[in-house]
């Protein structure tokens, strides 16, 4: 397969048109950032270890029957993926209350949520990602009924699946971040599966697990992505 044109680069991951039709090569680089863009640096490896992660994750799910983007890896940081018409949705389940949930409401950190609760933001920067509702989809023409009933029940599959194998490693999944698109009338889980996009505690320790460490100088970012990693893939 030939890497070709690049059509999108992002903040962290690189999106390669290729000579297979109807795939594409995701470059997860070494960048990391938070709050919308406002904090930025290079992480030598960092993206190594998200990539690994996701393909990890979506080969897992793949194995109960949810349908993603990834075809295979290419490299450490080079994924195929199936090209998808991509959904400008943030889907997030939430298992514990952290994060813009215990900023924005009234709930206490850590309280656990159940049933967990699906949030979902319009993915656009420019606009801090707000908060969606279905009437709000719906008249922005994002995704029809159907559409955005099956997301939904998706994300909530892929908790399970998720919760139940870090549970085994001792991790509490707290919330993650899916993506969803388009491949012809069926719905694929895209994007990334990564500690960019959990939020991560150790069971034990309480410590954070995922990008919260970066984000809020919490340790060494790198050791952490790379003990993480190392315990969900081996
Ligand atoms: P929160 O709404 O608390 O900031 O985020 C909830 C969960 O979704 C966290 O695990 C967070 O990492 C993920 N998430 C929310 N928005 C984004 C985003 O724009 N990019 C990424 N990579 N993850 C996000």
């Amino acid at each position: 397969m030939k890497q070709q044109k690049l059509l999108q680069s992002g903040k962290v991951k690189s999106v390669y048109r290729t000579d297979t039709p109807g795939q594409l090569i995701i470059e997860f680089r070494d960048d990391i950032t938070a709050f919308d863009g406002g904090k930025k640096d290079v992480l030598a490896d960092k993206g190594r270890f998200n990539a690994e992660v996701s393909a990890f994750f979506f080969e897992y799910l793949e194995k109960y029957g949810v349908k993603t983007h990834f075809v295979k890896m290419l490299d450490e940081k080079r994924m195929v993926v199936r090209d998808l018409q991509m959904i400008p949705l943030e889907v997030i389940v939430r298992n514990f209350a952290a994060g813009s949930l215990v900023r924005n409401y009234p709930f206490k950190e850590g309280t656990k949520l159940n049933p967990p609760i699906v949030v979902i933001d319009y993915k656009d920067d420019s606009r801090h990602d707000p908060m969606l509702n279905d009437e709000i989809i719906g008249a922005l023409g994002l995704a029809t009924p159907a559409e955005l009933k099956k997301i939904k029940k998706i994300a909530l599959e892929v908790n399970s699946h998720l919760v139940r194998f870090l549970a085994e490693l001792d991790i509490t999944l707290v919330d993650f971040k899916l993506e969803f698109g388009r491949g012809g009338k069926t719905i694929y889980v895209g994007d990334e599966i990564s500690m960019d996009s959990m939020r991560l505690w150790d069971k034990t320790t309480g410590e954070s697990l995922d990008k919260d460490v970066y984000r809020f100088d919490k340790g060494d970012v790198i050791a952490t992505y790379n003990r993480v990693s190392r315990r969900i893939c081996t």
